[in-house]
């Protein structure tokens, strides 16, 4: 199996998008990512994963903290920032939420602390522990097949 196979199988499930942010000696940084899962209510845990390259990753093992930003729907070009996909820079404002930065506009805002971490293969994985959540009433920016998309009502059966 190749790389390009596994990618388009894993692309296949939709997601919403979201950015990560943390914040070292009050230098934030920012980073798109879609690997994010509920994980435990009672504790209240969710988990994202961050590839090896990914400079955020020292970042949060120094910080211990990092927010979960759920994207709303037109929140595309926060999402290509973060993914460095655009060619300039753009200065993006963060507010806080417990202490944590987070995008203001997002659907979810979820401020965490590190509560384990796990290194797995070319990846790491952090269970966060949720302290603070923000919610916004707007539909979220979907990921699928390495493109994004808006939500559809289900057809009525
Ligand atoms: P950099 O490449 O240094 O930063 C990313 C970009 O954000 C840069 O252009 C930087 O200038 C900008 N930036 C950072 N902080 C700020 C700030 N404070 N103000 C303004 N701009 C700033 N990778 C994963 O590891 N896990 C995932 O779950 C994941 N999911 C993804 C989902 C999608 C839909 C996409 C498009 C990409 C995903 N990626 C994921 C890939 C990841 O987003 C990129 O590889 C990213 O560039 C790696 O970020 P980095 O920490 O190395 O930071
Ligand atoms: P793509 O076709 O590369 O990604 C489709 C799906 O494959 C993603 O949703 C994810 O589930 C999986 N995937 C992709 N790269 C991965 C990686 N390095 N490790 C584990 N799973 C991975 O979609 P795209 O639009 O070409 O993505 C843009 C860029 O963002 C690519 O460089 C891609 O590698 C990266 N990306 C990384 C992850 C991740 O590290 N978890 C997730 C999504 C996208």
């Amino acid at each position: 199996m190749d790389d390009r196979q596994f990618r388009t199988a894993m692309g296949k499930f939709a997601t919403g998008v979201t950015v990560i942010a943390t914040d070292v000696d009050g230098d934030v940084h920012g980073m798109t990512a879609n690997a994010f899962m509920s994980v435990s209510l009672d504790p209240k845990l969710v988990v994202i994963s961050i590839g090896d390259k990914a400079r955020i990753l020292e970042k949060i093992k120094q910080s211990q903290t990092f927010s979960v930003n759920i994207l709303a729907a037109d929140q595309q070009e926060l999402s290509m920032i973060f993914a460095g996909q655009l060619k300039e820079h753009r200065e993006v404002e963060f507010d806080r939420l417990d202490g944590k930065p987070v995008l203001n506009g997002a659907v979810a805002q979820i401020a965490c602390e590190v509560s384990t971490v796990h290194v797995e293969g070319d990846h790491t994985l952090f269970i966060g522990r949720v302290t603070d959540i923000h919610l916004e009433d707007a539909e979220p920016l979907i990921f699928y097949s390495g493109k994004y998309r808006a939500l559809a009502e289900a057809v009525t059966v």
